[in-house]
């Protein structure tokens, strides 16, 4: 089985967060939070739709510039969301640049503040220099995007300032079995992707679809309807993938992140102490590898995988991730 998710941190742990996540055949990704990411291949980069935005520390969202100076020349847009007071800080920054020279340049920011109860969008475009128009509002119950593949979620943590965590659901994931698709002499090719397209769509068995037939030079095609090639594909669980970045070790906190995180395949969650420096982590309203172990044990996540670090312990990199461990084996 091939997971359609495919989760990568772009830097060390002692570097800026930044986790990218590729969505296999759609040539699409995701980012959750926008640190420094100008040593990744820009090829990668630039499949990025949609951009998560803990909060706008500068760890954390100074990689913005990068992504805009990159898709410029693209024509999809990027979506941005962040937290309350998102719109105003994505406004300075492209405030920072003169832009006469870009109005032929079809890229656009979508960017989207989440409030507790609500999210405010606005859209700024290259034609019209960034300037920020068709402010909308829509209500907000815990869904930042949903298509018939994709569930985002978000959650409001406590930082000293709101930090966003973030949670991303494939709905049901399709398994294909080729050796059965041989068996009846079928090809493989573009044709299983719309066959995907109509399970996650949820479309009817009787939709039509012209399968090529194996031997046949991909000239000769078959027909067949959805409830034909039932038999070819399974549907199992799809994969869960759970970001939390800086917050306190608060029971609210808490149980906001066990509450989203929840059964998480992979679990992506800052540590930015050991437990022996946790009054200090406190001070800066961060978590410590023991704290984030437990707090991956009660979700009851099946991976967990921490990070933001602080470089005071460069030399104790391996017992963070002890110290983690440990508390989420327990
Ligand atoms: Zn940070
Ligand atoms: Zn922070």
């Amino acid at each position: 089985m091939k997971p359609l998710l495919h989760a990568e941190l772009i830097n060390s742990p002692f570097e800026d967060p930044a986790l990218f996540v590729e969505i296999l055949w759609e040539h699409r990704a995701l980012l959750f939070d926008i640190g420094e990411i100008g040593s990744f291949r820009p090829a990668k980069l630039l499949k990025i739709s949609h951009a998560f935005v803990s909060h706008t520390h500068i760890d954390h969202f100074v990689g913005f510039d990068t992504l805009v100076r990159l898709m410029l020349n693209r024509e999809k847009a990027l979506k941005v969301f962040g937290p309350p007071g998102f719109l105003a800080n994505v406004q300075g920054k492209l405030a920072g640049y003169t832009w006469n020279l870009t109005e032929g340049y079809p890229f656009s920011v979508v960017a989207a503040e989440v409030h507790p109860d609500r999210i405010i969008s606005e859209t700024f475009r290259s034609q019209h220099r960034f300037l920020p128009e068709e402010k909308r509002e829509d209500s907000f119950t815990g869904i930042l995007e949903e298509d018939s593949q994709l569930k985002i979620s978000a959650a409001h943590l406590d930082h000293f300032i709101p930090s966003l965590a973030f949670a991303l659901a494939e709905r049901f994931h399709i398994n294909v079995h080729k050796e059965r698709l041989s068996e009846r002499g079928l090809s493989i090719g573009p044709w299983l992707k719309e066959m995907k397209d109509a399970l996650w769509r949820g479309d009817s068995g009787n939709l039509c679809l012209k399968v090529p037939l194996e031997g046949g030079g991909g000239m000769e095609e078959k027909e067949f309807s959805l409830d034909d090639l039932e038999e070819t594909v399974t549907l199992t669980p799809g994969q869960k993938i759970a970001y939390v970045a800086d917050c306190r070790f608060t029971e609210e906190n808490s149980r906001r992140i066990i509450r989203l995180a929840e059964g998480a395949d992979l679990f992506f969650c800052e540590a930015g102490f050991l437990d022996r420096d946790r009054d200090r982590a406190e001070e800066r309203g961060h978590l410590t590898a023991r704290q984030a172990g437990e707090l991956a044990r009660q979700a009851k996540v099946k991976k967990l995988q921490i990070f933001h670090f602080s470089p005071k312990y460069e030399k104790e990199a391996e017992g963070m991730f002890q110290e983690a461990e440990k508390a989420f084996r327990r």
